[in-house]
């Protein structure tokens, strides 16, 4: 039962031939959990909520947008900063949506996803030696993305149930070294979310301080219970120092496509732009003009709330009778279970022992800890199909 350490071993540093060590940049890095649960989930032939994708088609109207546009001839590299038409279609609706007027010219760039976009800000902006603040549980690219481009993370601990962030402690960790705080509302993996008050409080600490605040907003759409999402595009007077990270994959179901965007002052889109150049250079084509004519009616991601909201409920109902207990989620399509009382196995453990025994794939969230905490808390994806979710239902309620 205990053989996680076998699971989640580290790689040992590279090397070539006999006593020759190649130095690793990082090399107490492994491979990411989500490929280490949904690899063992195949192998155990579990049910997968461990990384998080929707198990539901691709709206066929936009796959057949991707047809029309690659055989009209749209296959060749797009424009470095993205296909206009998308960067246009992107500015208006972040207008609608936030009403924050944004030039898709200078202010717009679209990225190979999420991951990328974070990856480009970071090298584009973080120098050796500036410290970047950042809260645990933390989304896994991030730390090492700071430390890859010679940034030092300052890791502040949010914990159950709330995952709040406590803003004087935020101020007591800010030294004349920090250079960018890094916030991610609706949260992965908590399924929390900042509130208008919590945006007042960073931005006073930003504009006391001179940082830049990079937003991973990749949920922004996936918010329930009649919350607002609080973009930082919202808040004019940051404006010159926000990067707000967003993803196609999340809302319109199509994660392995790889698009997302970053909306950023044009100041600091040149810079990020800089670093995109050279990390993708561009991204696919097709998918792009296919996504801005899908992204040009609203109606394919304004009911994305209510749709995951509806998950999340049937989810729950599935395991009202079960002994996990489930803790508060507002936004993402992740929801934390606690398993205290159930099982002293720490949390990797658990994960690995319910794949393996019970045929069912969470995530740890000790794993988004620098330190490790262990709360006795998993997460599950419930992006899937009524089926998917009864079963998994079934499987926590024996347990
Ligand atoms: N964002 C997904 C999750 O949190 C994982 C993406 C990935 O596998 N890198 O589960």
């Amino acid at each position: 039962m205990r053989d996680d350490q076998s699971t989640f071993q580290k790689e040992s540093p590279l090397s070539f031939g006999e006593g020759k060590g190649v130095r690793s940049r990082l090399p107490e890095v492994g491979t990411s959990i989500f490929s280490v649960m949904s690899k063992l989930a195949l192998e155990h032939n579990a049910i997968n909520l461990s990384q998080g994708f929707p198990d539901f088609a691709v709206s066929e109207v936009l796959v057949d947008l991707i047809h029309k546009n690659m055989n009209a001839g749209h296959n060749q590299y797009a424009p470095m900063p993205g296909v206009p038409a998308l960067r246009k279609v992107i500015s208006e609706v972040i207008e609608k949506t936030y009403q924050r007027a944004t030039d898709f010219e200078t202010e717009v760039t679209v990225t190979a996803g999420g991951t990328e976009a974070i990856f480009s800000t970071i090298a584009a902006l973080v120098s050796a030696g500036d410290e970047v603040i950042l809260f645990d549980p933390s989304y896994d690219c991030y730390d090492p993305a700071i430390r890859l481009n010679g940034g030092t993370p300052i890791h502040i601990n949010l914990t159950a149930p709330d995952f709040s962030i406590d803003w004087q402690e935020v101020r007591d960790k800010v030294t004349s070294k920090t250079r960018m705080i890094m916030v991610n509302t609706p949260h992965n993996p908590s399924g929390a979310v900042l509130s208008e008050l919590d945006l007042r409080e960073l931005q006073e600490i930003a504009l006391k301080n001179n940082l830049l605040v990079l937003s991973d907003e990749v949920y922004e759409r996936i918010i329930f219970d009649d919350k607002k999402h609080e973009s930082i595009l919202k808040y004019p007077a940051l404006a010159n120092q926000i990067i707000a990270v967003f993803s196609f994959g999340k809302t319109f179901h199509a994660t392995g496509w790889k698009v997302g965007y970053t909306v950023a002052s044009p100041t600091l889109t040149t810079e990020i732009r800089k670093a995109h150049q050279f990390i993708t250079f561009s991204v696919n084509t097709p998918t792009q003009f296919a996504l801005a004519e899908y992204m040009a009616q609203p109606e394919n991601y304004l009911s994305l709330g209510k749709f995951y909201q509806q998950k999340r409920d049937f989810f729950l109902q599935q395991i009202k009778g079960s002994s996990f207990k489930p803790l508060p989620c507002y936004g993402s399509y992740f929801q934390l279970l606690s398993y205290e009382g159930i099982s002293q196995l720490s949390e990797k453990e658990m994960a690995v022992w319910m794949t393996k025994e019970k045929k069912l794939a969470p995530i740890p969230i000790s794993v988004f800890y620098k330190d490790d905490t262990d709360q006795k808390i998993l997460r599950f994806c419930f992006a899937k199909g009524e089926e998917t979710l009864r079963k998994a239902g079934e499987i926590l309620n024996q347990m």
